[in-house]
């Protein structure tokens, strides 16, 4: 896919018409299901065949991976298919049996990211391979300890680099398995215009129904490639369960999404146009869920106000608000009139909540 990127990339260089798309299986789990959905994928848009066999889960007792084993499955997937492999590595003794089965790429896993001395130990491990090498975000919202893990594998001489955005967790229960925070990887491809970046829905959501929407967002942002997971039988793998699609709804999700290409000038402008778009929904997103904390926190005062049985109107704490704000506004180009005018909004709606628990 043509990019605006200016450094030729390794995903230039593949010369792909669509975005780069990696799929199978979260866990390889038997030689039978490893080489069952990889034929199934083979002949579709799918580049890489994924598949873990050192699993990083959460909690002890649950399935750990198949271990080295499955990199031969990997290379036979790789003998009967034609496609190129990949699997997560988060040593460095992982990293050298990779590279002994010849594994085309290697992915470092959020978990692994946070650590800057598993980072450097993978580096080492990796030194100047040729093979790509593509760095989750870590777990946590933290841009700098994800720019630091690749700066490590750059450092150490690492050729062929990306990034997957698997989005970010959290103590908060929301809709996704984990959070996508949007601004952070707009904000990566601004600190890093070259690297090319893949999203992986099937981590952000934690479930099937929401994979596709994730797709398109991705891609109106302008993505590189998508990471998705997928299973014949995907109610009953054995690792992430809930988030995995069959192939065949992988090839229905890939033939509905909307894919802009940047050559020809009208179609530029509609990628540039979605592509603010994008952000513009996750701003507005955004600015509803930071009203809905506003308002739950006003509750809470409306509460208190009732055990002490005050007025709900603080006239001075209200000018010291917008006094504030207006200040604040003025230093992001915000109008003052707009700044009152918005504030006057929220502040009735805050009064109405109050009053509906004072007067409950
Ligand atoms: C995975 O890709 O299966 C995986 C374990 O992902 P993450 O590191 O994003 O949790
Ligand atoms: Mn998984």
């Amino acid at each position: 896919m043509e990019n605006s990127k200016q450094m030729r990339t390794w995903l230039d260089d593949m010369k792909l018409d669509h975005p780069l798309v990696i799929a199978g299986p979260c866990s390889a789990e038997t030689e039978e299901q490893v080489l069952k959905i990889a034929h199934q994928l083979k002949d579709t848009d799918v580049n890489y065949y994924r598949a873990g066999i050192w699993k990083p889960r959460t909690r002890p007792g649950m399935f750990e991976g198949v271990g080295a084993l499955g990199l031969k499955w990997l290379q036979k997937v790789k003998a009967e298919t034609g496609m190129k492999t990949c699997t997560e590595v988060a040593n460095a003794a992982h990293v050298k049996l990779a590279l002994e089965h010849d594994i085309d790429l290697l992915w470092i896993g959020a978990r692994s990211t946070v650590s800057p001395f598993i980072m450097q130990e993978i580096a080492d491990a990796l030194g100047e391979t040729d093979k790509i090498v593509l760095v989750k975000n870590p777990v946590n919202p933290d841009l700098a300890l994800w720019l630091g893990g690749i700066e490590r594998l750059k450092t150490a001489g690492v050729k062929n680099l990306g990034a997957i955005h698997r989005g970010f967790s959290t103590y908060e229960k929301t809709k996704y398995r984990n959070i996508p925070e949007w601004q952070i990887a707009i904000e990566f491809q601004n600190k890093f215009p070259d690297l090319p970046l893949i999203n992986d829905p099937s981590h952000i959501t934690g479930n099937r129904e929401m994979i596709f929407d994730v797709c398109q967002t991705a891609l109106d942002l302008n993505f590189d490639g998508l990471m998705v997971e997928t299973h014949f039988d995907p109610e009953n793998a054995w690792s992430d369960a809930a988030q995995q699609v069959t192939p065949e709804k992988l090839i229905q999700i890939m033939r509905d999404l909307k894919i802009r290409k940047e050559s020809d000038p009208e179609a530029e402008y509609n990628s540039e146009l979605s592509n603010l778009r994008a952000q513009i929904d996750v701003v507005d997103a955004q600015l509803i869920e930071m009203l809905g904390k506003r308002m739950k926190i006003s509750d809470g005062i409306g509460g208190l106000k009732k055990q002490k049985n005050v007025a709900v109107l603080q006239s001075n704490r209200w000018n010291q608000i917008l006094g504030a704000m207006i200040l604040e506004g003025e230093s992001k180009g915000l109008s003052e009139e707009f700044v009152l005018k918005m504030f006057k909004a929220i502040h009735q709606e805050s009064i109405n909540h109050q009053e509906k628990v004072i007067n409950s």
